[in-house]
């Protein structure tokens, strides 16, 4: 197990579309696995590859409320084959956009196809906070991040906060946007 360093916005990285998996094979199942132990580490409840780099259509996800039993899913190629007309409200948060949280609407509902790390094909039925996270993480694999579901001048006040937070720490300085989530906010 190892933990990967995550990439935070703004880098171009995130702006990539991510290339499908051919096999799942070893190297995909340990991607998977210390894709898994670096999301429980940051903590957050789902992280795409190309958070950390990797460029492919590899997604994990844990949606168990806290105090549930651990729910992990290992997702290669995800797609979503149907979603419900109907919509939901989440505060969402995002690894690669460190302490800013915004509300974003998505369906309420959607399946998913994908392939399991045995490189079986399933299908995955979900709502609410799970369907949220599918889509926020199958959006990251399209280059796709939460912010650009917001208004234009939101996401350049977030960016612009960002990037000098980024720079700031480059010079060695500390921030004091420094805060806790709160139970309404989920790190996807
Ligand atoms: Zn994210």
């Amino acid at each position: 197990m190892a933990l990967l360093p995550i990439l935070t916005a703004p880098d171009p990285r995130l702006k990539k579309k991510s290339k499908p998996v051919e096999t799942v094979d070893d190297s995909i199942r340990q991607l998977m696995a210390d894709m898994l132990s670096t999301m429980y580490a940051a903590p957050g409840i789902g992280l795409a590859a190309p958070q950390v780099g990797v460029l492919k259509r590899v997604i994990v996800i844990d949606a168990a409320r806290e105090g549930d039993p651990s729910r992990p899913l290992k997702l290669a190629n995800p797609e979503i084959v149907w979603a419900s007309d109907d919509d939901n409200a989440y505060e969402e948060g995002c690894l690669s956009v460190p302490e800013h949280y915004a509300e974003v609407v998505r369906p309420r509902a959607v399946k998913v196809r994908y392939l399991d790390e045995t490189g079986a094909e399933r299908l995955i039925e979900a709502e609410g906070l799970l369907a949220t996270c599918l889509q926020h993480e199958i959006d990251h694999l399209d280059g796709i991040l939460f912010l650009d579901h917001l208004s234009a001048l939101k996401r350049t006040m977030i960016l612009r906060k960002l990037l000098k937070e980024k720079k700031a720490a480059e010079r060695g300085e500390g921030t004091d946007t420094e805060k806790s989530a709160d139970s309404t906010q989920h790190t996807l």
